[in-house]
């Protein structure tokens, strides 16, 4: 589950409070290492499973992977993949 940490108090006396939320399924990623395994797990409980994707190596789940231009090609290609600016062309 996702924490949020509230400071509160003064420069001497510094508590937090912890908020405590939940993942839903099929949503983009947290940040933090973290949150990023408890999100995984919320995925996996839902049914999603990881597909690898072929430019970065990488296991996305499906909402992180691009669905631009790879029906038909048995390929998976994660967003942050998809993103990058195409290969100058070498001719
Ligand atoms: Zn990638």
């Amino acid at each position: 589950m996702p924490t949020i940490r509230v400071k509160f108090g003064g420069d001497k006396h510094v508590s937090h409070i912890t908020f405590v939320g939940e993942y839903k399924a099929g949503v983009q990623p947290p940040t933090g290492y973290m949150d990023w395994h408890e999100w995984a797990k919320v995925q996996h409980k839902a049914g999603l499973r990881q597909t690898q994707c072929s430019e970065c190596g990488l296991w996305k789940f499906p909402q992180e992977l691009s669905d631009a231009d790879f029906a038909g090609t048995n390929k998976a290609v994660c967003n942050k993949c998809a993103a990058k600016p195409e290969k100058p062309d070498a001719s």
